[in-house]
């Protein structure tokens, strides 16, 4: 059985064909380092992950290459340096560090380039003349707007009219805008603003175009994947396909769109003025990453996903279950390392389907089942097709004996790297006694911490 995906703009489950099988490209919109991620930004990561793992499993981990980017220019991080006063190179390398720490614990693998909005304005700068040079975009007081009316095929993601689009998109009908769909592609910055100087005087990008300008320099003109959350169907990535494909006509920007469904809180949205909000640090307090992790993928990515303590203890529950027939195994350590493909078993026609998780791992339970009744000889066998299921799904990476102590190795380095970010954030709230206690506990494990001026702290092993 092939891969097949639901691809959002044609509003079918669509066999998945890249441009080229020896390099398949997926691009991932990624977070904007202001604050903690919650669980909600969680939900794309954990998503997009089994994708990427799968991908690999088809093609070939040389040959798929997963592009997550990092937005470090943005009025979101613009205002949180306002209102803390801290420096905005700080805010965004203590927010990117948290997050790496914060989501190795989910079990994601890091992407193959991790590229940041700040290294990448002159891409987006050559992206922006190129549409202005074709008249799809326009310069009126220091800020360039794309022209939506100049695209014809504007709307076509969403599959929204002109009216939904204007309402939806929120823009403020400015004296700048020959149209109130136009949106910015650059702005002018005050002299106490991030800005780069440039031919339209000192600025800064909007958001939208530095998407399109990161996956056009790591993934080329078409990308075969591009995914985020659905609320970036619109206005952010109609407004990619409309930047990316005026700017290079013929070439279609996007084989296939893949958006997860949003993540509630006991059924509410989840919302900072509800006081609902959950920093994953906040999940993980409570429960490992891989019970986060198991609950995310317990319900199928375009669901709806309710967050509520029973279902993190159901995934809990799951997960024990399993371990706990691992833990009864011999020579699984032996087992990781036979490497094994999809056989066209449940398990992978599951998860071939549209990424069908739930069934994917009702399907795992079930042979679990069976691998708890079988002899050594038998188990031999099975266990390497089965470890590798559980990988594809990014869960029984521990060891069973380190899983039911409750913690695992010291020398973990997602563990070391959520202490580092704690200490950080503990400094940060001026609890100096907190943080030279994380410094402490991490020194007896060997690890030592070197703190650098742009706020940021490197650890090495002693000795
Ligand atoms: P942001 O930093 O807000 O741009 O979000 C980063 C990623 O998280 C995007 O792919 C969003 O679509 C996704 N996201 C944000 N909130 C939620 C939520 N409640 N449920 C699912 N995905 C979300
Ligand atoms: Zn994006």
């Amino acid at each position: 059985m092939a891969l097949t995906l639901y691809n959002t703009q044609t509003r079918k489950k669509q066999p998945f064909e890249p441009l080229d099988e020896l390099s398949v490209g997926m691009y991932v919109c990624g977070p904007t380092v202001y604050d903690l991620a919650h669980i909600g930004n969680a939900r794309p990561i954990v998503v997009f992950d089994v994708l990427y793992r799968l991908l690999r499993s088809i093609y070939g981990a040389d040959c798929v290459k997963y592009v997550r980017n990092i937005t470090d220019v943005d009025d979101k991080i613009n205002a949180a340096a306002k209102e803390s006063g801290e420096p905005i190179s700080a805010i965004t390398a203590r927010t990117t560090e948290a997050f790496h720490a914060d989501i190795a614990e989910l079990n994601a693998l890091p992407p193959d380039v991790e590229p940041r909005a700040t290294d990448h304005i002159a891409e987006m700068v050559e992206i922006i003349e190129a549409l202005i040079a074709s008249e799809h975009a326009y310069e009126k007081d220091g800020h360039v707007l794309f022209h939506v009316p100049s695209d014809p095929g504007y709307g076509k993601l969403s599959h929204r009219d002109r009216d939904e689009m204007v309402a939806g998109a929120r823009v403020e009908v400015a004296p700048y805008k020959r149209d109130p769909a136009d949106f910015v592609l650059w702005k002018p910055s005050a002299e106490d603003l991030p800005g780069w100087d440039s031919k339209w005087g000192r600025g800064r990008p909007g958001w939208h175009i530095e998407c399109s300008a990161m996956s056009r320099k790591h993934l080329g003109v078409t990308v075969d994947i591009h995914g985020g959350g659905a609320d970036l169907i619109f206005p952010h990535h109609e407004n990619e396909v409309a930047q990316s494909e005026c700017s290079c006509p013929g070439h279609d920007f996007v084989r296939h769109w893949v958006h997860n469904g949003f993540l509630s809180v006991n059924g509410e949205k989840m919302s900072k003025s509800l006081g609902n909000f959950i920093t994953i640090r906040q999940a993980l307090e409570g429960a490992p990453g891989e019970v986060l992790r198991l609950m995310m993928l317990s319900t199928h990515y375009r669901k709806p996903l309710d967050w509520t303590d029973d279902g993190v203890e159901q995934a809990r529950t799951r997960l024990d279950r399993l371990y706990r027939i691992l833990a009864k195994a011999d020579g699984l350590s032996e087992a990781r390392q036979v490497a094994k493909s999809l056989d066209g078993d449940k398990f992978s026609n599951a998860i071939l389907d549209d990424l069908n998780t739930p069934l994917a791992l009702s399907e795992l339970e079930r042979r679990a089942d069976d691998l708890s009744k079988m002899s050594a000889q038998e188990l031999q066998q099975s266990l390497p097709g089965f470890l590798a299921n559980a990988d594809l799904l990014g869960i029984l990476q521990k060891e069973p004996e380190a899983w039911f102590k409750g913690g695992e190795a010291e020398s973990d380095v997602g563990q070391i790297e959520a202490q580092i970010a704690l200490r950080l954030a503990a400094r940060k709230a001026k609890d100096f006694a907190a943080a030279d206690n994380i410094r402490d506990a991490l020194a007896e494990n060997g690890i030592i911490l070197e703190d650098r001026p742009d706020g940021s702290t490197d650890w090495r092993r002693a000795g």
